[in-house]
């Protein structure tokens, strides 16, 4: 079938921000433009505000020099494999590397944006952190995971960035000291991000009219005064419509623990993803991208892994289980890694800008800003 250009790529194009389907004529083909990377690529002409676009600007590889395979970068990633490790392997710069993470982070972002539309929602939540860090150990970092009790389908994350706490030597207590005066994490960092994900976990509950809502978590006393703070679902706990069910995180981490589907997707984040590998050399040097690459891993978690190892089908994901049409998942699995995500053309939720325009980081610690062309949310 002919290729058709989704939108005007030009901002100022009366047709760039409109969600409804463009006349059938709004566009029309206008040669070919040679380039050293992919052949010929095809120009089109907008008939609406006059200006030329290539098909490139909807291709996930925009403004890239080098085509490598998407489908083998996620699963290096998500097999555990360090970053130079995996660029020896594929043999590219280790910048280049990090161009592509970027790139993959965001179109996984709107793959959940996709499976969240379509999702029918009927299962208790389950809600847990995940701690690790990223730059030096005194940087820790909570990931807040909102996970469906029944499929392991993980809705969203965010993150919060904590104080060193626990043992320390007089000269580790000697050196945070040194690094607060210039920054501080701020001592309610879990209250407030898991204050965040609770409320919006009640939302999709309510919005999916499943009552009573059930939040399943263990006995963080942050967990339940977030809980018991939201307005109007704080209040609705005394009338029975959210019970939040609390677990000792000291249970059996067995199949039957209510618990289950966050202490696996803990286990998997660590083993999978070499930065979270206890006394790794191989730990994340910064949040943002730290975040980046934990989202292309819960999108391969959703959309790609099976959803048991030994279960009847071998192709349900655990995204289908959730009940997610398992056409839509194999549609979305091939544009993933095909089509250019535009975070400004989807419902993202604040979780996903977040991660998208790299909000949650360290002040002090500086990063590579994102391109232009990357910064479409
Ligand atoms: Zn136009």
């Amino acid at each position: 079938m002919d290729y058709r250009p989704p939108f005007c790529p030009n901002p100022g194009c009366p047709s760039h921000g409109q969600s409804s389907p463009l006349p059938p004529n709004w566009f029309r083909k206008s040669g070919f433009r040679p380039t050293k990377v992919v052949g010929l690529v095809q120009r089109f002409h907008c008939n609406l505000c006059g200006k030329g676009f290539s098909r490139r600007s909807f291709d996930i590889d925009y403004w890239t020099h080098r085509t490598l395979d998407y489908h083998r970068i996620q699963n290096l990633l998500v097999a555990g494999t360090g970053l130079r490790q995996a660029c020896r392997f594929l043999g590219v710069s280790t910048n280049l590397l990090a161009n592509r993470h970027a790139r993959l982070a965001r179109q996984s972002l709107v793959l959940q944006a996709r499976g969240l539309s379509e999702l029918p929602l009927c299962e208790p939540l389950v809600f847990d952190g995940f701690e690790s860090f990223a730059y030096s150990q005194f940087f820790p970092n909570n990931l807040n995971l909102l996970v469906t009790a029944d499929s392991q389908f993980v809705l969203g994350v965010n993150a919060a960035i904590l104080r060193r706490k626990g043992r320390m030597t007089a000269k580790q207590k000697l050196r945070r000291e040194e690094l607060e005066k210039q920054w501080r994490a701020s001592p309610s960092a879990i209250y407030r991000s898991s204050r965040e994900m609770l409320n919006w976990g009640c939302h999709l509950e309510f919005g999916a009219y499943h009552l009573p809502i059930v939040i399943r978590s263990d006995e963080k006393s942050e967990y339940s005064r977030a809980l018991k703070s939201l307005t109007p679902y704080g209040s609705w706990m005394e009338e029975g419509l959210v019970d939040h069910q609390r677990t000792s995180s000291k249970a059996e981490r067995t199949l039957t623990n209510p618990l289950f589907p966050v202490n696996y997707l803990d286990r998997q984040l660590r083993k999978d993803l070499a930065e979270h590998v206890r006394e790794s050399v191989r730990f994340a040097r910064r949040t943002e991208f730290s975040l980046e690459r934990a989202m292309i891993h819960l999108a391969h978690h959703n959309y790609f892994k099976v959803f048991r190892n030994r279960s009847k089908d071998p192709k349900m994901t655990h995204a289908q289980k959730a009940g997610i049409d398992p056409k839509s998942i194999a549609q979305w699995q091939v544009e993933v890694f095909r089509d250019r995500a535009f975070g400004w053309r989807q419902d993202l939720e604040k979780w996903a800008t977040d991660i998208w325009r790299r909000a949650i980081r360290v002040p002090i610690h500086t990063v590579t800003p994102l391109p232009a062309h990357l910064r479409t949310a």
